[in-house]
Order: C-alpha cells, then structure tokens, then sequence
C-alpha cells in the first residue's frame, strides 16, 4: 500500500484526529512564513518590531509592521489544503484544527473546530483596559488606533514576550493527550510550545503523520508516515480516497 492509502486508512480508522497546522499550509494562498527566505522578520528585526515591551513603547512604530500583516493575511483566500480539511471535519474525521497561523484561513476554508494558538488578526484589544473590538470596527488612518480609555488598540495576536493564549494553550495541550492520530501540515513544529504537541501525542500512543514538502527534524524523530508534497497537493489527493 503506498502512502496516500495507509495515511488515508490510519484517518478512517481514528477515533479523534487533530490536524496541527503551520505556516507552509498559507504558503499556496500567498502568504510567506515570516521566519523563512522573504519573510516578515527579514524585513523587521523581530525584538525592535515584534516584541510586547516596543510595543508598550512604541505602539505607532509596532503598528507599521502590523499593517503589513493585516495587508498578507486580509489579501488572500483559503486554498486547497485548507478546503480538504473543512471537508474532512465535515466527514467527522478531524476533530479539531490547531494551527500557529494567525490568517483565519482555516475557518474561512470551512473548518469549524479552530484552536489558534498563537492568536488571530479579526479581533483586537485595548492594551490597557482590555476592551474587545472586531477588526472591521478599527480605523487604522492614524496610529496606533485608541481605545476610548486613551490606551492603544492591537490585534489579538501574540507578541515575542507574551504567553499562548491560556484558553488555546489548554485545549491544545488537552487534544495533544485525548488523541489517537496528529496530522502535522506545512510545519516543521519546531517553535516551542507547539513543538511539543506532536511529542506528547507520539509518547500517548498516537499516529502522529506529517505532510511537509522538505523533512523537518519531526520527521526524523516522531513522525510515522511522511508525504513530501505541497499541502494543498497532499490533502485533496487524500480527501479524494477517504471519500
Ligand atoms: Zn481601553
């Protein structure tokens, strides 16, 4: 049997499969992994212009290159790879999406169950009052744009220097443990915490398979079956089989 048809057999069979997602999977939609070659953090020194104290310092200077991430992830639509995984959930067969993209691609490609662990670019927050606001309810003519309370207002996207969402964190972790088969898509989950979610899933007994064009260090050491393809390539040739 090759590949496609044990990772497709494995799917079937599983009881909770959770899909952990990464960068590579928005890749196809447009949007480049800020840590590789053309990235975001090529073009800003992530401490100057990623972390929470230059935020707190600085929020107009932090906010430049939030727009440019607002202009990537509000550019773009869902692909392939993250269509067959709404239809998967749709199937019953994943449970759960946990990804550390920020694009909300996913719920957009149709998938419902979304942990996003490193945050989202649709709601914002007063940093000093905590207010919530939707995106589509922010001006951003000047910055950075003012809670009523006189503080600045950011995505609810996590900074370098501030922890995993708790919510996200728990039900992450907890899927991690309840799992019987982890997908990996388009990451080589080697950021922490992340990283340790397929770890755990591995060490509780599950099937932990990976769909990543290049092997990462996780294919070496815990995954069980690897498909080297693009993920949008991958996920409708395995949606077409499990159908
Ligand atoms: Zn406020």
């Amino acid at each position: 049997m090759d590949n496609y048809h044990r990772f497709s057999e494995l799917l079937l069979k599983s009881r909770y499969a959770v899909a952990l997602t990464g960068a590579g999977i928005s890749v196809e939609s447009g949007i480049p992994d800020f840590r590789g070659q053309n990235g975001l953090w090529t073009k800003y020194d992530p401490v100057e212009y990623g972390h929470i104290d230059s935020f707190r310092a600085n929020p107009a200077k932090v906010w430049k290159m939030l727009m440019d991430v607002g202009a990537l992830v509000e550019g773009v639509n869902p692909n392939e790879a993250h269509m067959a995984l709404g239809d998967l959930e749709k199937l019953g067969i994943i449970k759960m999406v946990i990804t550390q993209n920020i694009d909300s691609l996913h719920q957009r490609g149709g998938s419902s169950n979304v942990v996003e662990f490193h945050g989202n670019f649709r709601s914002m927050h007063c940093d000093y009052c905590q207010k919530s606001f939707l995106r589509e309810d922010i001006s951003l003519v000047s910055l950075p744009p003012l809670c009523s309370c006189g503080g600045p207002i950011r995505p609810d996207v996590i900074l370098f220097g501030e922890a995993i969402p708790a919510e996200a964190y728990s039900r992450a972790f907890d899927a991690a443990e309840k799992c019987d088969l982890m997908l990996v898509v388009g990451t080589s989950a080697s950021v922490m915490p992340a990283s340790r979610l397929p770890l755990i899933a591995k060490k509780r007994g599950a099937h932990v398979l990976e769909i990543n064009p290049v092997a990462s260090e996780l294919t070496m050491s815990t995954t069980e079956i690897h498909i080297a393809e693009p993920a949008s390539v991958a996920l409708s040739n395995i949606l077409k089989i499990v159908k």
